[in-house]
């Protein structure tokens, strides 16, 4: 499948690796937005959001688990971060494998531009 983060989570396409498990893969954005900007994606392709199943509940938990983690690794768990999924256009996903945005190091504008 031609999928840049599936590619990621391969090693295929190098990456600065932030953190990985048997369920997630997380590594530092190319283009950060935030003095930490971390993507957590899951190594099973799923498309965005909207294609999220119920059964999916566990593989969830690991996002948001490995969020936090990463957080906690790059030093912005006391001074705050932000856990974002774009989905769609509005919300300005343009890459389509599911994707837990983690931001931090500064301060961080609600609401979001
Ligand atoms: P989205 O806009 O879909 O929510 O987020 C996609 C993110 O992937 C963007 O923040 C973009 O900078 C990042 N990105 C796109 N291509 C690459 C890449 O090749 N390597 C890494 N590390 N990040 C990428
Ligand atoms: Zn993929």
């Amino acid at each position: 499948m031609d999928c840049l983060f599936c590619k990621i989570a391969a090693k295929e396409i190098p990456a600065k690796i932030a953190l990985e498990n048997e369920h997630v893969v997380a590594f530092h954005d190319i283009h950060p937005q935030a003095p930490v900007h971390v993507l957590v994606v899951p190594r099973r392709h799923i498309v965005g959001v909207q294609e999220v199943a119920a059964e999916d509940a566990p593989l969830l938990a690991q996002i948001l688990l490995a969020g936090r983690e990463v957080a906690a690794k790059t030093g912005v768990a006391e001074s705050g971060y932000r856990l974002v999924f774009n989905n769609g256009a509005n919300a300005g996903q343009s890459v389509f494998h599911l994707h837990l945005h983690v931001l931090g190091g500064r301060a961080l504008a609600w609401p979001p531009g």
